[in-house]
């Protein structure tokens, strides 16, 4: 099938929920993708955070075909080893003692909310304007944009929004009822907003002074694509609870949530659980993509890169005068511009690079991060010409 038959199918027989970009992908290599007409396109955006280790990558490949050729029986009911070797890893590389599996970042999101709600047995949960936690309705309450949520009451209570970036907010709104804030550490879909630098520090002595769980929502920022394994590194805390989901799995669908501490007590059988979550050849992935993570340098690239971006995106920024911000850290950055910004988007679809606009003004750049920097001077040569014509 072509672009225009698969997406003919579509508009026939799915719900138009996603304002889609209008070609179907077929496969990919590297940072490299192609449709369904056989175009070729360098990705910039990798699924939303999401393919780290790129399309095809032996090792990935690698996992899937040995897991799938072993067992991919649903595990919960059982034990299996790659469940365990995957908790073990991920304790070893956070500060966190236990986790459960999930298949996604709404999922994980709303098991560390019922975490946060049993360990306390309190019941508000605060959370900052502008962010985003997922679709089910109770992170969709979550969620810090009403367009999301407004057709859909009467949503659950308990949730209450404050400014992102003031930790006074915070401090205000905590009740004798608080049970946690939860917090992306950088705000993704709300157009890669990084807080004031000591922002989440503050948050986190005024949660630890009031006795309210820290949860930190890394679905977006974490495995490297920050620059550092999560983005909480980077910022110097330590929150109670951390979800995870999208890079994890490089695709394939796994998340979950992490605590520390007496927190990990919080459950009590049947208090939580999930069919998929953990499934054995998720977690044989999931491994895969942390040790590869480690064994080709990928923070190290993230790092790097990012910067080596950054810079170039600063010198477009002086160039052109509707270019309002550059911001991010790694190779989780954006160009705030004083217009829209699907129009750029398209423009490069149709030069061959695929970024994002969000947030309505905010271009949003998240290649894997086996990018490398001959494809990054490609991309760039491409969107500065994209610029120099609007
Ligand atoms: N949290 C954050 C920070 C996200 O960016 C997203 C997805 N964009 C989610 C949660 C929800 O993840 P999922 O789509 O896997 O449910």
């Amino acid at each position: 099938m072509n672009n225009k038959e698969i997406i003919d199918l579509d508009s026939k027989y799915i719900m138009q929920t996603y304002g889609r970009q209008p070609i179907a992908l077929t496969h990919g290599n590297g940072a490299n993708i192609w449709d369904a007409d056989g175009n070729e396109y360098l990705d910039f955006f990798a699924g939303i955070a999401v393919n780290v280790l790129g399309q095809s990558h032996p090792k990935v490949i690698e996992a899937i075909q040995k897991q799938a050729e072993k067992l991919i029986h649903v595990s919960n009911v059982y034990y299996t080893e790659e469940q365990v070797k995957l908790a073990k890893k991920l304790a070893e590389i956070t500060i966190f003692d236990r986790i459960f599996f999930a298949n996604s970042g709404a999922e994980a999101n709303e098991g560390a909310i019922k975490l946060a709600r049993k360990f306390t047995g309190k019941g508000e949960i605060i959370a900052t304007n502008n962010s985003f936690h997922g679709r089910t309705l109770v992170t969709v309450t979550a969620t810090g944009q009403d367009k999301y949520k407004e057709p859909f009451k009467p949503l659950p209570s308990g949730f209450i929004h404050v400014p992102f970036g003031d930790s006074k907010a915070i401090a205000n709104a905590i009740t004798d009822d608080t049970a946690a804030v939860l917090i992306e550490a950088i705000q993704g879909e709300g157009g890669i907003v990084v807080p004031p630098k000591m922002y989440l520090k503050e948050v986190e002595a005024i949660c630890r002074e009031k006795g309210v769980l820290f949860i930190l929502d890394e679905v977006q920022t974490g495995f490297g694509r920050t620059g550092e394994m999560f983005a909480y590194e980077l910022f110097g805390i330590k929150p109670d609870i951390m979800t995870i989901a999208k890079a994890l799995g490089n695709g394939y669908p796994i998340g979950g949530l992490l605590a520390r501490g007496e927190v990990v007590e919080g459950f009590d059988y049947g208090d939580h659980g999930s069919t998929f979550g953990g499934n054995p050849l998720g977690c044989a992935v999931a491994l895969t993509v942390i040790e590869t993570i480690k064994d080709e340098n990928l923070l190290e690239n993230s790092k790097n890169l990012g910067n080596y971006l950054k810079n170039e995106f600063i010198n477009l920024n002086e160039k052109y005068d509707f270019i309002t911000d550059v911001r991010g850290f790694g190779l989780f950055l954006a160009i705030e511009l004083d217009r829209d910004s699907s129009e750029i988007t398209n423009k490069m679809r149709e030069r061959g690079f695929l970024i994002n606009s969000t947030a309505g003004n905010v271009l949003r750049f998240a290649p894997p991060l086996i990018i490398t920097k001959e494809e990054i001077d490609k991309m760039i040569l491409a969107l500065d010409q994209v610029f120099s014509e609007i």
